[in-house]
């Protein structure tokens, strides 16, 4: 178990990451470290059964154009997306990739609400991934909360995660009336 470096992240209560103490041997980049459970809930059957590392040596190669997803501390195995059942965010632009795996919000369902305009897309998105209970050690390939990863999906379409401050304080009700104790 390594929840020990973690640190909580205030979004949903998941783990964040941790960086691998190896490279990926594809692209040579550092990427983080998985837990066991991450790697026996996403690899499909094949590769588990004939994988010959341990399950809890394993690393997430965090490069976007880098096919490798999962690669062992020593570099001697690695999988690609095809053996990994879910279709990964940072590595597939694919609109049925999930953004938000616990709660199934797909990168087609934010296109879609960009499409039509909509507006509070952030806010949309938030109540969403907010929503629930969250089990990304096991849905999520990267074995971390997702927030990261749509925080920049939305700012690739100059979407703020942050909430402009200017329109925080707009469109309140009075507080003088309709309050809880009933005066109208
Ligand atoms: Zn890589």
């Amino acid at each position: 178990m390594i929840f020990t470096d973690k640190k909580e992240s205030p979004s949903c209560g998941c783990a964040t990451q941790v960086n691998a103490a190896s490279v990926c041997p594809q692209c040579h980049q550092k990427g983080s470290k998985v837990e066991a459970v991450t790697v026996q809930s996403q690899l499909k059957k094949e590769p588990l059964s004939n994988m010959h590392s341990t399950r809890d040596a394993f690393n997430f190669c965090t490069n976007p154009v880098c096919d490798t997803v999962y690669y062992a501390d020593d570099g001697s195995e690695s999988f690609g997306q095809k053996e990994i059942k879910s279709k990964v965010t940072l590595k597939n632009d694919d609109p049925k990739t999930p953004l938000c795996y616990c709660k199934k919000l797909l990168k087609g369902d934010v296109l879609a609400m960009i499409e039509k305009g909509e507006p509070d897309i952030a806010e949309k998105v938030k109540a969403i991934i907010a929503n629930g209970k969250s089990f990304c050690e096991k849905s999520n390939p990267k074995g971390t909360c997702c927030t990261d990863d749509v925080k920049n999906f939305l700012a690739g379409f100059g979407i703020s995660w942050e909430k402009p401050k200017k329109q925080m304080f707009s469109m309140m009700p009075p507080s003088s009336c309709c309050s809880s104790s009933g005066c109208c």
